[in-house]
């Protein structure tokens, strides 16, 4: 089915129904999907018995899968919408089927577009799971004018070749030894600013929503956040008390590495305190009197939405930096990658 801009192969969710005899079912999108919902819903109602359920729970990705908490309400399966599985997130208590959205837009303008701003012949492709699918098309137009297209498989986290999370590059960092830069397929700036920083290769952008190449902006946008984190680090050196951010989300739990920074804070004679939550907010946070944060939940919590918090907030990464464990040159990004 195609709705939005985006094809969903609802109809594998339907046999699915039929197949198991499902009597209830709960759908999640993302965002981007909840004014598209109403035709998938009754695409499932007509063509099964069970009765919808939609979660309205924020989801930014297959970190973010609604699924105990749907126990009580005797759902029997979870339809996760727009995004791929990531893999070692697993033993639901619900079974979850998970759908992709395929950006039904032609990346071959923007892609052509961007050819003039690549750097040397050996390129790196990666997006989103958008896109996926437009990767061989990709190819295909580099190879035409006599570029070297690679794509690489990244970590068990990652479910396709040239994938990227923003909380995961590595199907990037596998090929940044081979390549010159890397071209991005997909909007926005979440993800390639990421990947520079997690490489430190030159990415170029191109988004297909609006036929735009980016390049400049990219390295511009990392210095930024470079001289944001410096910043950062610098804020928490000379911390008391430091919370220690542990996400309940199932693809954001990272409790060893929890312990290991609290182990770190108490071998440096700091005080510190673990502290859970599905969603962390500034709000959320406001009621405790410490002086900083290290999260271990999406690593972006730190990066993105670091300026709506009062007390700064730092990856684990950081943290090492500001104890003098780490030199600020080794700075690498915070990931959440398989072990
Ligand atoms: S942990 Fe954060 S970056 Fe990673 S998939 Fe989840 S929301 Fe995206």
């Amino acid at each position: 089915m195609e709705i939005s801009g985006y094809t969903i192969d609802i109809e594998s969710a339907v046999q699915l129904i039929k197949e198991k005899n499902y009597k209830t079912i709960a759908v999640q999108v993302p965002e981007g999907l909840k004014r598209s919902i109403f035709p998938l819903v009754d695409f499932i109602k007509n063509e099964t018995e069970a009765t919808v359920l939609v979660s309205a729970d924020p989801c930014f990705g297959a970190c973010d899968v609604v699924n105990y908490e749907l126990k009580n309400l005797d759902v029997d399966c979870v339809i996760h919408i727009g995004h791929t599985a990531i893999a070692d997130v697993e033993n639901f208590w619900i079974p979850t089927l998970f759908l992709n959205a395929q950006s039904t837009l032609d990346v071959s303008k923007v892609v052509e577009k961007a050819l003039p701003s690549l750097i040397g012949k050996k390129i790196g492709l990666v997006t989103t799971a958008q896109h996926l699918h437009t990767l061989e098309t990709v190819q295909k137009i580099l190879q035409k004018h006599n570029f070297e297209p690679y794509i690489a498989q990244g970590d068990e986290r990652i479910s396709s070749k040239g994938q990227i999370l923003g909380c995961n590059f590595s199907s990037g960092a596998n090929l940044s030894e081979q390549v010159d830069c890397f071209l991005f397929i997909g909007s926005g700036t979440f993800h390639p600013v990421g990947l520079l920083l997690s490489t430190k290769k030159p990415v170029i952008a191109a988004d297909p929503y609006t036929n735009t190449v980016k390049k400049q902006e990219m390295e511009d946008m990392k210095n930024n956040i470079l001289r944001q984190r410096y910043g950062a680090i610098l804020a928490c050196r000379n911390a008391r008390r430091f919370g220690i951010l542990i996400g309940l989300k199932r693809g954001q739990q990272r409790l060893k590495q929890a312990y290991e920074v609290q182990q770190m804070l108490n071998d440096a004679g700091k005080l510190s305190l673990l502290i859970t939550q599905d969603e962390f907010s500034p709000v959320s946070l406001q009621g405790f009197d410490l002086d900083c944060y290290v999260s271990t939940a999406c690593p972006r919590i730190a990066i993105d939405d670091y300026l709506q918090y009062k007390k700064p907030i730092i990856t684990p990464v950081e943290l090492e930096i500001a104890l003098g464990r780490r030199e600020w040159e080794t700075y690498v990004f915070d990931e959440i990658l398989k072990e």
